[in-house]
């Protein structure tokens, strides 16, 4: 790391340095797609996405109610109108929902595969189809994460969205983002768009943005790409040990693998929390030592920011229990045995707990 990183600062060329056209033939090699465009974050690579669709005003964007926030933003920065529908049981979006919400405006489905695991590609992938609109993966969560037949997030819709934010599956030194496609024309025009609307220096073809992918953030993640397939096993064998060790548990639901997954990338192993507070079980937790985390509290329809989507309560019942039932556990590569074992006793003991705490 300490290597690449000396010979960024060597060159000097910190925007769009060598290494940065090295790692985008990297992920796009290592995703299935014929191009990979690098850009300044996720949520960037989201609206680029859509600006060099075409995407904009008066037109709709479907997307699921609970997500991470930069998934309806990136939407709205377009100028289009993000839809939000609801999820199923397994956190995925619902393509029934999805069905059910495409209207003449619909432009676009942006599925999230939440958590690492893929969204039901198959049938989203028909429904677009069948309506003529772009399907557009948010695989900010999902780094390698594979169909059963071997594809990989990414390389699944006609364009998709990475996140390389550092808590990410693949994270780099500070925010970056990418886009894969088999696209040229997107490709294109994310060239220019993350580069103020040029590909030649002071010749601006179109108005836009300043969103490159550092080249210090390029070089970083070359060095760590060749580790992603070990991480991502060792968290599906985390996953693994997480089911045996919490099998029984009561009040505690373990998430299930959909028929489709290949490869789930457990960004995040969460779990929900039936019949007790899981607040109180997260602060139990604390106590023990035991950081958790909630993903994600509050649904983007119950979102102050969203509030001129004029949706109450009840608007997204699977997403709003959700929001109430979620908990995500200590999930990273290193996590050993006995940590498993520890957190899946400490939960345990919390779930008994009479009291709000435990001796
Ligand atoms: C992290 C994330 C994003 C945004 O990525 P940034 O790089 O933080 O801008 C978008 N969607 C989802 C689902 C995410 O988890």
């Amino acid at each position: 790391m300490e290597r690449a990183i000396k010979a960024v600062l060597a060159h000097g060329l910190f925007i769009l340095g060598p290494e940065v056209a090295a790692f985008e033939a990297q992920w796009a090699s290592y995703c299935g797609t014929a191009q990979a465009v690098g850009v300044g974050s996720g949520t960037d690579a989201l609206h680029l996405i859509l600006r060099g669709l075409g995407i904009g005003r008066g037109d709709e964007v479907i997307t699921v109610a609970n997500t991470f926030i930069a998934t309806a933003e990136a939407i709205s920065f377009s100028g289009a109108q993000p839809v939000l529908v609801d999820c199923r049981s397994d956190f995925l979006i619902n393509p029934d929902a999805v069905a059910a919400a495409i209207t003449p405006k619909t432009k676009a489905i942006i599925p999230v595969h939440l958590y690492g695991q893929p969204a039901d590609m198959a049938t989203l992938g028909a429904i677009a189809k069948r309506h003529g609109v772009h399907l557009i993966e948010d695989a900010a969560q999902a780094h390698g994460a594979t169909l059963r037949d071997g594809r990989k997030c990414g390389s699944l819709g006609d364009a998709a969205a990475f996140s390389f934010y550092p808590g990410k599956n693949l994270g780099a030194y500070g925010d970056g983002g990418g886009v894969t496609t088999n696209d040229p024309d997107l490709v294109r025009q994310i060239h220019l768009l993350r580069n103020l609307g040029s590909t030649v220096k002071y010749h601006h073809e179109i108005k836009g943005f300043n969103s490159r992918l550092d080249t210090l953030q390029a070089a970083v993640l070359s060095v760590k790409l060749k580790r992603l397939e070990a991480w991502n096993e060792s968290r599906r064998k985390a996953a693994n040990l997480y089911r045996s060790a919490l099998n029984g548990c009561p009040g505690i639901t373990v998430p299930v693998e959909a028929p489709w997954t290949g490869k789930h990338a457990y960004h995040l192993f969460v779990v929900r929390v039936v019949g007790k507070d899981r607040n109180l079980v997260a602060r139990i937790l604390a106590e023990k030592g035991v950081q958790s985390v909630v993903h994600y509290p509050v649904p983007i329809h119950r979102q102050q920011a969203y509030a001129e989507l004029g949706l109450s309560a009840g608007a997204y019942p699977e997403a709003e229990m959700a929001a109430t039932q979620v908990l995500s556990l200590p999930m990273f590569p290193e996590i050993t045995v006995d940590q498993i074992a520890y957190v899946a006793d400490t939960l345990r003991a919390s779930m008994a707990a009479r009291s709000g705490s435990l001796p």
